[in-house]
């Protein structure tokens, strides 16, 4: 099975003709909507689906049966039973009579045939019905001459080969009709159908579902004859009805999963369905788009271009915690403490104005274990940072980040409220009673500087 370069368990999506390498949705650039990117040069990759992406044929036969039990096909199925009934029934000539038929034959098959391509690019529902008309008569006519032409050939084989050779190749034809329908499905050209390249590619390409179809549609079509043999022709007009009805519903089942066999194979057949560009191809937000490419880059090893990333994914979204909080994460990560000591105040700065305190005393001690000797540039860090801690146990820190803040911050306005905190802390360490009077007498006179203020 095939996957992506940095997801061994998933399958690819894309593909990078630059770099030759395969991608999932996850490790290319969807910056931009209808396009997605190379993360590693840059170039337009090419959305392709492996087999292994989609349901296997044997999970869509159940499905299949359920197809035309939509508005449009169910519609067009009674619909159609209906006039070659009426045509059936009424006296209007020979001529005029096979004609009508031919027609209505005609739209059958091109309705069959507008499944199979739907369904091969990726549509799971039967077409709309505006579309069955359109076409009708030369998609039969192609098909006629299709036939004939095959019809043709085995005659004039078997003519000069002799009759064991018109038998085998009749056997042929037999299994190999599904790939000329798809074939002919594809390309809409009867010399395209019946080129031997073409067909005997479309086996090869598809493999074991391939033979797993065909058996499934002889199963069905002796199916259909058994059916019509019990319903018999007793009551003309009902048994026309119910015969039309259900040959039309098993031409859809059929071509349905003919054209899931396509859809199941796009990437080796060069297809692309619609359905998964469209939902491949959707644009993510700049920030989704760095944690992809951050992604991309660490599990590539270039750690140089993750922080880089980061940097000016912040630069452009300062107010993105996620962002912050992943920059943070993988500075850690890379035991960077020169960029630590860097953002470090920003960071917390940034926790505190977005209201997520609770990761505050987290990611301090996390700091605290790289680098112990920091300690915050800014009053109100220090004062919050100094709360966190207090409250979690740990007096101690709380202390040594409160200590010498009147000197350091004299204007800071809630140093009575930090000094305050800072004698509930000494309160409960052991032997720090010459530190807890000096606090309280700090205590007293800044309320006493307060009151004259
Ligand atoms: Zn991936
Ligand atoms: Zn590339």
């Amino acid at each position: 099975m095939e996957s992506c370069k940095y997801h061994p368990d998933t399958a690819p999506n894309f593909r990078c003709d630059e770099c030759q390498e395969s991608f999932c949705s996850q490790c290319v650039d969807h910056s931009v909507a209808g396009e997605a990117r190379c993360f590693q040069c840059g170039a337009l990759v090419r959305v392709r689906v492996t087999s292994d992406s989609v349901d296997p044929l044997s999970k869509r036969l159940k499905k299949a049966f359920l197809y035309p039990l939509n508005r449009n096909a169910v519609g067009f199925i009674i619909g159609l039973s209906l006039v070659t009934t009426a045509l059936s029934l009424m006296p209007i000539g020979g001529l005029l009579q096979f004609i009508a038929m031919l027609f209505c034959s005609g739209l059958a098959v091109n309705y069959s045939f507008l499944c199979l391509k739907a369904t091969s690019v990726g549509h799971m529902e039967p077409p709309g019905l505006s579309e069955a008309v359109e076409g009708s008569f030369s998609i039969l006519i192609r098909l006629f001459a299709t036939f004939f032409l095959i019809g043709f050939s085995v005659i004039f084989l078997g003519q000069h080969l002799g009759p064991i050779t018109a038998i085998i190749l009749i056997l042929t034809l037999v299994v190999v009709l599904p790939a000329i329908l798809m074939c002919f499905a594809m390309t809409d050209h009867i010399l395209g159908a019946i080129n031997p390249v073409n067909f005997f590619g479309l086996i090869k390409n598809t493999g074991l579902p391939y033979w797993v179809l065909v058996i499934f549609l002889f199963i069905m079509l002796s199916s259909v004859s058994l059916l019509s043999s019990l319903i018999g022709d007793e009551q003309q007009a009902f048994s026309a009805f119910v015969q039309s009805s259900i040959s039309s519903y098993y031409a859809m089942v059929e071509f349905h999963l003919m054209g899931y066999l396509l859809y199941q194979h796009q990437d080796r057949l060069g297809i692309t369905a619609h359905d998964i560009e469209d939902k491949l191809l959707k644009a993510q937000s700049p920030a989704s788009v760095a944690f992809a490419h951050t992604n991309v880059c660490l599990k590539a090893g270039d750690y140089s271009r993750v922080k880089t990333i980061l940097q000016q994914a912040i630069a452009s979204d300062p107010k993105n915690t996620r962002l912050w909080q992943r920059y943070f994460e993988i500075l850690c990560r890379l035991e960077d403490r020169s960029a630590l000591q860097k953002i470090a105040d920003r960071y917390f700065h940034h926790l505190l104005e977005s209201a997520q305190t609770f990761r505050m005393l987290r990611d301090a001690k996390k700091l605290q274990s790289l680098l112990p000797d920091y300690m915050p540039e800014y009053a109100h860090l220090r004062f919050h940072l100094a709360n966190e801690y207090y409250s979690s146990g740990d007096a101690k820190t709380a202390v040594q980040l409160l200590m010498g803040l009147h000197k350091r911050f004299p204007e800071y306005a809630r140093l009575i409220e930090a000094y305050t905190l800072m004698t509930q802390a000494l309160e409960v360490l052991p032997g720090m009673e010459d530190q807890m009077n000096k606090c309280q007498a700090l205590l007293a006179r800044l309320k006493a500087q307060e009151a004259t203020a």
